[in-house]
């Protein structure tokens, strides 16, 4: 499997980062974790076929993790008519939000591609990969839903936090608990001190920083010595192979 950090900014896009977009390559089959970048400008800046992306998948509904989807869903609807995409998106809100980009004029446009509101569990397998929905505490005090993904593609399985809360305890349990390829973790909302003991209990044999923000990463850096694993800070466009 070949991820590629399209975004890797937090909150607001900085120099040289756009926000949070991760591509996942399985065989032929494309997929996203979430799009906060400008997702159709990438697609036609890097050549990336339409026609591969199978699903999209978005962790939450704040912006930096979906405003790359109207222009996204403008091209498929219109442009790239035989694309098949599922698009699964976390709430009712964003769902209702993005509702007219979808239905603009049926009798003309791409009429294969649709939203889903998922849920947790298990909610998405095409029999390449597999996607799990874990719930976190990112908007809880707004009763919003938010989400972690345990992704499995044959024999490899990843987390990818998304977000998480400020104490850090929706951290994923499972990932203590199972042995995993690669964990994908934001870098942004929680305190670094509170992080360390789940992060040094995480099994995995990749972590993987994403979602970042220069003051978390001078933190983590400067923990370095109470950190039982290496780690990498992605960058847009890099490339990292699980
Ligand atoms: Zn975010
Ligand atoms: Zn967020």
């Amino acid at each position: 499997m070949k991820l590629t950090f399209w975004g890797t900014s937090h909150g607001l896009p900085e120099k040289g980062r756009y926000c949070t977009c991760t591509m996942l390559e399985v065989g032929d089959n494309i997929y996203f974790i979430d799009a906060g970048a400008p997702l159709a400008d990438i697609m036609v800046n890097h050549d990336i076929p339409y026609e591969r992306v199978k699903a999209i998948f978005i962790t939450h509904a704040h912006l930096d993790h979906s405003s790359g989807l109207p222009v996204f869903i403008g091209m498929q609807k219109w442009f790239k008519r035989d694309c098949d995409t599922g698009y699964y998106l976390p709430d009712e809100f964003l769902y209702n939000g993005l509702h007219p980009f979808f239905t603009d004029r049926p009798e003309e446009s791409n009429t294969k591609i649709h939203p889903h509101v998922y849920q947790k569990g298990v909610f998405y397998d095409d029999g390449v990969i597999q996607v799990e929905a874990i719930p976190t505490q990112h908007m809880s005090n707004i009763n919003r839903l938010t989400y972690a993904f345990k992704v499995t593609a044959g024999d490899k399985s990843l987390i990818f936090t998304g977000d998480l809360s400020d104490e850090f305890q929706d951290f994923p349990e499972v990932a203590s608990k199972e042995n995993f390829d690669a964990v994908v973790c934001e870098l942004t909302h929680f305190s670094i001190e509170s992080a360390i003991p789940k992060l040094n209990a995480a099994k995995t044999k990749k972590m993987i920083f994403n979602h970042v923000r220069d003051d978390k990463i001078a933190l983590l850096k400067e923990s370095n010595d109470k950190l039982n694993f290496s780690y990498t800070i992605t960058n847009d466009g890099d490339i990292i192979e699980v």
